[in-house]
């Protein structure tokens, strides 16, 4: 049949060694869900199912999409982005049969983990006409979790949301998203872990990255990110001017802060 999921599917090559610091995170994680899809007879001698799904969830740009693509990376299998907005904003019919040819695809592509962004979508609908459409969908979505067999499907079903509180209760019953792990924004040491991660092989001078830890209090990953691009800009446009590879400098560093705000505040 032909494909009509607008989802691609990929091969991660980051692991967790790629994402900074949330190492209590990470070890949640090896421990629920990658361990047991691993080494299955160790947890059915404790008389523990290795089955469910894991539910990323935190503020903004904290790394909950690069974590479960780094998941994928970690036990090698395929990864596949499923944006609910997108799905969310189809006719009524086509996206409860968009879903059911997602997770028909993730079959196919197995070993598969297939990561879900913004679940709060479902049902945070007041309208009458949408959460109808919504309430579809979220049926739809349980019936393909439900449907599926861990251990033979070899399917892994990531989930994340901003605001878990807004999530459908049935999503979070047994079997279903029933991991819950916090990926909180970055502590300062874990800052300094991210911008050096984001610095690595770029050409830097007399950097003092500890500094800019301290000063980017309440900066998500995604902030520190676009600050080391700014920086990186900085760079490029004196190598432009002179014609010879100019290092980023701390000036580039603090000059790039400045013009950014932190976004893990509001949240
Ligand atoms: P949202 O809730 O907005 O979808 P998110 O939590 O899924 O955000 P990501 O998309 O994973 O955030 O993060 C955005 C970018 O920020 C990533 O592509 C990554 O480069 C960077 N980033 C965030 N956190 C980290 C981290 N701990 N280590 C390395 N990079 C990070």
């Amino acid at each position: 049949r032909e494909d009509h999921t607008f989802v691609e599917t990929e091969k991660p090559n980051v692991t967790f060694d790629d994402v900074g610091g949330l190492e209590d995170v990470k070890k949640r994680i090896r421990l629920s869900f990658i361990l047991p899809l691993k080494q299955p007879e160790v947890f059915a001698a404790y008389g523990k199912s290795a089955g469910g799904s894991l539910l990323l969830y935190g503020p903004p740009g904290c790394g909950k999409t690069f974590l479960a693509r780094a998941v994928a990376g970690e036990i090698e299998v395929n990864f596949m982005h499923v944006e609910l907005q997108a799905i969310l904003s189809m006719y009524v019919g086509e996206s409860e049969h968009n879903l059911h040819d997602i997770f028909a695809k993730a079959r196919e592509n197995k070993p598969c983990v297939v990561f879900f962004d913004e679940l709060d979508a479902l049902g945070g609908s007041r309208h009458q006409m949408r959460a109808h459409h919504d309430r579809m969908l979220v049926n739809q979505l349980l019936l393909e979790l439900d449907g599926l067999d861990n251990q033979s499907d070899n399917v892994f079903i990531i989930g994340a949301t901003n605001t878990p509180w807004y999530l459908d209760t049935a999503l979070r019953r047994p079997g279903r998203f029933n991991h819950l792990v916090f990926v909180p924004p970055p502590d300062a040491p874990e800052r300094q872990k991210i911008l050096e991660l984001k610095l690595a092989g770029k050409p830097v001078d007399g950097l003092n990255l500890s500094a800019i830890a301290d000063m980017t209090k309440h900066f998500s990953g995604a902030d520190l990110e676009q600050v080391v691009q700014d920086a990186v800009d900085s760079a490029m446009e004196r190598t432009f001017e002179t014609g010879e590879i100019q290092p980023i400098t701390q000036k580039d560093l603090l000059a790039a802060v400045k013009g950014r705000k932190p976004s893990t505040l509001e949240w």
